[in-house]
């Protein structure tokens, strides 16, 4: 073992689908993994004893600010019936007040909890970008630097999904709170993106920019269509909200003549790079179509039951080999696990079954855990553009977690049902030590 290197010394790590023991993990000085090793090759390797040690995890859709209104919108409103909508304009009461002070610190308190329960990297979908009144800073990228410091600070790594944000919806007024969002051209999106490119990728690889139309109702086609290109061009992660809410359907039906998949579909805007965030109301062929072009869907559902927003159809998606990633969204739950059992449990109590999501004849009883948990680490790493992330292999970056083989909520478990235990039982308090680029930031 090298002198620069570093190593850490579980009593389980889990990799290639499955916990090992007497092994250490080797992390060499930039930060990513040099090798899974005996333990005897390891003398000096940190010793975690009690603890497994499991791939961070990845939270590939997050609105970092709205942390702050957890807890503040659960009572009923003036409105005859609250939803998604109504929610909206509490989160935009708050979203048009806050200063780049209180978004730095809302942003790092948000990571912080992320960082904790294992969470490594996160995909922010950033729309705020100019002061209350719509006036613009000197810098247009200043709130998405501070969201990116607060990120880094914590030590977690960040993939900052640029929104652009055009108008209020298809024949609909502009909503006055909606001014430090708007971007009117492509052009002027595009400038401001290429200055954040040109600064915010560092070489530790520790933050990097994408592109996220907001939706097809918040942007046009013409507009879609010249920032999709870029990204394209530039092969960086391309994120957008795709049929969240049946209004956000029918709007684009109207439009359009088409779904919202059906759209990006013909217009050919999907592709490996794009992630669609909810795709909760779709069609059969909105997922063959979503298949066919290699993009992945992001799963909020901790979100989406809050808000009301419906089911993701995860079987049909895994049925047709669409990648799934997870996202705390909202904030409402930090807590990527809990993301990842309930893509499962929300089924269960749509379809009064068991097991949805796995597959039939499978001779592993933690398949269904894996596959869970794959969407939790590699399939986030993925969408958000982290290369090589969400395993514990050799060249792959040394981000990681462990949980405490003690705690209450996984004691018991033996090594071959312990990812079903953690995937289905754990509690976050469970997880101890997290290192992200080889830095211990717990
Ligand atoms: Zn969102």
């Amino acid at each position: 073992m090298n002198q620069a290197h570093q190593a850490w010394l579980p009593d389980l790590i889990y990799t290639d689908g499955r916990f090992r023991s007497g092994i250490a993990l080797v992390c060499d000085s930039r930060g990513n993994i040099h090798g899974l090793v005996d333990a005897a090759d390891a003398p000096n390797a940190t010793r975690l004893a009690g603890r497994a040690m499991l791939p961070g995890l990845v939270n590939a859709h997050s609105h970092a600010f709205q942390r702050i209104i957890r807890g503040r919108t659960e009572y009923r409103s003036q409105n005859a019936t609250d939803s998604f909508w109504t929610w909206r304009e509490q989160m935009y009461a708050a979203a048009t007040k806050l200063t780049p002070e209180e978004i730095y610190s809302i942003s790092r308190m948000a990571f912080l909890e992320m960082a904790l329960t294992g969470i490594t990297a996160v995909g922010e979908f950033h729309y705020l970008h100019h002061a209350p009144d719509g006036s613009r800073y000197s810098d247009p990228n200043l709130l998405a630097h501070e969201v990116i410091r607060a990120a880094n600070d914590v030590g977690i790594r960040i993939a900052l999904l640029r929104v652009a944000y055009a108008r209020a919806g298809y024949q609909v007024e502009p909503n006055p709170r909606q001014v430090r969002f708007i971007e009117e051209s492509p052009d002027t999106y595009l400038t401001h993106l290429d200055q954040l490119l040109a600064v915010v990728d560092t070489n530790d690889g520790m933050a990097w920019a994408g592109v996220a139309p907001h939706s097809v109702r918040a942007v046009p086609l013409g507009y879609l269509k010249r920032i999709i290109a870029y990204a394209n061009e530039r092969q960086l992660p391309l994120h957008m909200h795709v049929a969240e809410q049946p209004a956000e359907v029918a709007a684009c039906i109207e439009e359009y003549g088409r779904s919202p998949v059906a759209l990006l579909d013909t217009e050919g805007l999907l592709s490996e790079t794009f992630t669609a965030v909810h795709a909760i109301h779709v069609t059969p062929k909105a997922v063959t179509a979503l298949a066919r072009s290699g993009a992945g869907v992001c799963a909020c559902p901790t979100t989406e039951r809050n808000l009301g927003d419906g089911v993701v159809p995860a079987d049909l998606y895994f049925n047709a080999n669409v990648p799934i990633s997870l996202g705390t969204d909202s904030q409402v739950q930090i807590d990527l696990l809990e993301d990842a059992r309930e893509l499962e449990y929300h089924l269960r109590l749509q379809k009064t079954e068991r097991n949805v999501l796995a597959r039939q004849n499978e001779t592993s009883k933690s398949a269904l855990a894996a596959r869970l948990f794959e969407c939790a680490t590699v399939n986030g790493a993925k969408a958000i553009g982290l290369r090589g992330g969400g395993k514990l292999e050799p060249g792959a970056p040394a981000d990681f977690f462990t949980v405490d083989l003690n705690d209450l909520s996984i004691a018991g478990a033996s090594p071959d049902d312990l990812l079903a235990n953690i995937v289905f039982s754990l509690s976050r308090t469970a997880i101890r030590d997290v290192v992200v680029n080889g830095k211990q930031i717990k």
